[in-house]
This record gives structure tokens, sequence and C-alpha cells, in this order.
């Protein structure tokens, strides 16, 4: 039928006849498997009147899977040869619905404009910048209100820890400014080619129906990225260059309602955004 994925022996026909070999540092393992793809798109719950972004389509396998469940897609491609093929792999696969998908040869962490605007992502990440680009897509398109990607399960883990947990950190409390954010599955190695070392989660989000504080993010993501620079340190210690001096990020804390001996890992997004309020009104 026309509505068929792409299995083990098209990805690897496709990568021969493309002379491809997948690179580590492009983060290209390609999904294989035409029931994962079904279960990706099972949990990212697209719409048919949606526009979904998909970064890193690779060759297409999750690409096709989209295309069939949403209105139209935009698919932002670094590696040259893939994203020249995606059209023909299209038209091939589902002809008819080439004008319905956009291939964009960009670095997704660069992209700063689509040709459509998409209400969702949904991707399998390249793992080695999977927090990074999943950011800036959701700082850089605030029309994205939900996503679906996969990811290295333990950064999955990472992404939806809750404060007080050993993984919890950085991407957990940055996700947290702009979703609402679950573990949605883990996924085997021997779904994908080359088969990765560790097996996969996927995460899903939901974003805010507003934004948690007038502040710039900027501002709050400093205090976030002190904090747990130094993971040992107390708040007050961590703070304490960003602060100025260990007095102020003291009376800031004490400011804000939050206990100054108390380390980072203890917070939610909610307290950083009352620690970056209070830091507007004690005076340096
Ligand atoms: N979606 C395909 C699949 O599931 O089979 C491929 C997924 S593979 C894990 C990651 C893809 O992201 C590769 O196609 C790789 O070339 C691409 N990629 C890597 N870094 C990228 C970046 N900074 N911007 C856009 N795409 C990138």
């Amino acid at each position: 039928t026309t509505q068929d994925l792409l299995g083990a022996q098209e990805i690897r026909e496709l990568a021969d006849m493309l002379g491809i070999r997948p690179t580590k540092t492009l983060g290209q393992n390609f999904v294989i498997d035409p029931n994962t793809i079904r279960r990706i798109i099972a949990t990212a719950k697209i719409s048919p009147d949606e526009t979904v972004v998909e970064v890193g389509p690779g060759l297409g396998s999750l690409t096709l899977g989209i295309l069939d469940a949403a209105k139209d897609m935009v698919a932002v491609e670094i590696d040259p040869p893939l994203a020249e093929q995606l059209p023909a792999t299209i038209a091939k696969m589902r002809p008819g619905s080439e004008a319905r998908i956009d291939v964009v040869l960009s670095d997704a962490m660069k992209v700063t404009e689509l040709p459509r605007t998409p209400s969702a992502l949904v991707a399998n990440l390249p793992y080695n910048v999977a927090v990074p680009v999943l950011l800036h897509m959701f700082a850089q398109f605030p029309s994205i209100e939900h996503a679906l990607v996969m990811v290295q399960d333990e950064v999955a883990d990472r992404l939806a820890a809750k404060p007080g947990s050993k993984i919890y950190g950085v991407p957990s409390v940055k996700a947290n400014w702009f979703a609402e954010v679950s573990k949605a599955g883990v996924i085997g190695t021997n779904v994908f080619w080359p088969a990765p070392k560790i097996k996969s989660g996927l995460v899903a989000f939901e974003r805010r129906a507003q934004l948690l504080s007038d502040l710039p993010r900027q501002e709050i993501f400093a205090i976030i990225d002190a904090a747990f620079a130094q993971r040992r340190k107390t708040l007050r210690a961590a703070l304490s260059t960003w602060a100025g001096s260990g007095a102020r990020a003291g009376s800031l804390l004490e400011a804000a309602g939050i206990d100054p001996q108390l380390r980072g890992e203890k917070l939610d997004i909610h307290d950083f955004i009352k620690i970056a309020e209070a830091a507007r009104t004690v005076p340096a």
C-alpha cells in the first residue's frame, strides 16, 4: 500500500544509493522498524489539522509517519545529502504529498524562521545536541504547543525529573519553564541502524498556556545555570558570583523565601523565578 513505512531493507537501500555511512557526530541512528514509528506517532497525539516540525528527518522513517498524521510539515535537516534526498523519498512513498512538506537544509540550533508555522515538534533527535535543540525550538517557535521527542533514555529521564531526584538538573528546570514534561516510553536499541549502545526514551511536552513570569527568560536561565554549575554547593555559595557577593545571594534567597543552605536540586522552576524577581528588587 502507499501507507508503507520504511523498514530495514528500504533504509539500507536508500543509504547505499546515497553512499551514506551514518555518522556519530551527527547522531545518525535511523529507525528501521515501522512499529516503532507507529508507536511514536500514536504517542505524539498529532491532530489532522496540525503543522508539525521535525528535526533531523534523516532518511525519512519518521517523516512518513508524521506526514500521514498531520496536515503538513517542515523537516529541518543539517546533512545535505539527506535533505536533498527527502523530497524524492516522499514523492515515491507518498505520491501527491510533496506539497505538504518543506525540507529546510539547516542546523536546527540556528534556525530562526520556518516556512510554515508549527503547532507541534516531533523528532528522533540527534543525541549529542538533543537538549539544546529542544530548548532552542521551544524558545524560537512559540507556536509549538506540544512535542514528542526521542532521546537517549537517561536524557529522557533527566528531562522529566522532579526536584530532589539525583538526575534533576538544568535540562529538567529549563524544559519546565516551557512545558509540562513527562516520560512517554522506552525504546530498545535494535530498532535502529546502526544500533546505539544505550536505550532511547520518549518524552512528551505540553507547552504552558501562559508564561510563568514576565521576566526575560535569560535572567531566569542564568540563575539556573549558576545554581547547578556547582551542584554540591549551597545555593548561597553557588549564586554568590551571579549575585555579586555571598551576602547579596543570601538576602536575595531570603527575600524569595528560600533557605540559602539548600542546594539547587531542591528548587523547581517557580523557585528560580522567585529568585529572579527578588534580584530585581534587592539592590546590588
Ligand atoms: N528521523 C530519522 C529517523 O528517525 O530515522 C533520523 C534520526 S537521527 C537520530 C538524527 C538526525 O538528525 C540525522 O538525520 C542527522 O543528520 C540530523 N541532525 C544532526 N544534527 C542536526 C542539527 N543540528 N540540525 C538538524 N538536523 C540534525
